[in-house]
């Protein structure tokens, strides 16, 4: 499949935003969410800032509805190993992510070329568990009003946790760069949790006028049945990673952000039981074959007011 999803360019100076689903190939709700920005805009023909850009994580792993296939596209980000791709290219044993690497931070280059007021990636995706809408940022960003307009859950610490995500990696670059939890892998709420979140956020960056009383203008009607059970901010104590090979199984049941005990039995794993190493609030717990996390255990720092 086309790596571009959308290129919507006004010659005039603003913001470059680039909006970026299926890092995680089998999270689909965000390019469709994405494909139905870029058809609204071509269909209304908005007047708008800078320049958009929508584009395909890992292109392979989303026609075959996999997270990934040789490995995960969202914890190799990492300047030294980018070089050495580069420079080293050995198509014998090239593995299936390194193309997507190289092509997607190729796109991504060709638009970062220091013209914009602003540089913001839309990193989107989705969790294999419910209530799974949030923010992942960097705390020294939590405040930007991209995010804030959002208003959604706000981690901000789970890149001390997580090595090698694209958005540390573009953060450094000097990109406002987030990822987008919009909820259950395939549901309608997070492809319209989605598609509202990319409009609210294009508003709150001044890349487009806010289209009063429209369908595109419908965010704060879509979060409210269920922001207020939220928290505002949470800080991320623990983790639990897992191999492939140790034959983790959650416990059913659990949601984001549900509360646990310290000593409560999560999860078990072909050693026995996993339990709870603190008090707190469960965090993308793992529903879902592949992945290297079985789940976090975070605390609220900040109450929703
Ligand atoms: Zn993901």
């Amino acid at each position: 499949m086309n790596r571009v999803l959308g290129i919507k360019d006004s010659g005039q100076p603003g913001p470059l935003i680039i909006l970026l689903g299926a890092v995680h190939g089998n999270e689909t709700t965000g390019v469709h969410a994405i494909i139905n920005v870029f058809r609204s805009l071509e269909e209304w023909n908005l007047p708008f800032r800078g320049k958009i850009i929508g584009l395909v994580g890992n292109t392979k792993a989303y026609e075959m509805g996999e997270r990934f296939l040789d490995y995960d596209l969202n914890r190799c980000w990492d300047e030294e190993f980018v070089h050495k791709l580069r420079t080293e290219h050995d198509p014998a044993n090239e593995q299936a992510e390194d193309f997507e690497l190289l092509e997607l931070l190729g796109e991504i280059e060709k638009h970062d070329n220091g013209k914009y007021s602003t540089k913001v990636l839309v990193d989107l995706h989705a969790t294999s568990s419910d209530n799974g809408n949030f923010i992942v940022i960097p705390d020294d960003e939590a405040d930007n009003v991209i995010v804030k307009s959002l208003q959604l859950p706000i981690i901000i610490d789970l890149e001390k946790h997580l090595e090698g995500t694209l958005m540390e990696f573009l953060h450094k670059r000097g990109f406002v760069a987030f990822a987008f939890e919009g909820g259950l892998i395939g549901s309608d709420r997070a492809l319209n949790l989605h598609t509202s979140g990319i409009w609210e956020l294009l508003y709150a960056a001044e890349v487009l006028e806010r289209q009063h009383d429209h369908e595109f203008s419908r965010y704060d009607q879509i979060i409210e049945s269920f922001i207020h059970a939220l928290p505002h901010k949470v800080s991320v104590l623990h983790r639990h990673r897992i191999s492939g090979q140790d034959g983790f199984r959650m416990d059913p049941g659990y949601h984001n952000f549900q509360e646990v005990k310290k000593g409560e039995h999560l999860a078990v794993n072909n050693e026995g039981g996993i339990f709870a190493a603190c008090d707190g609030l469960i965090f993308m717990p793992l529903y879902q074959k592949q992945g290297d996390d079985g789940f976090f255990i975070v605390k609220e720092i900040e109450g929703r007011i």
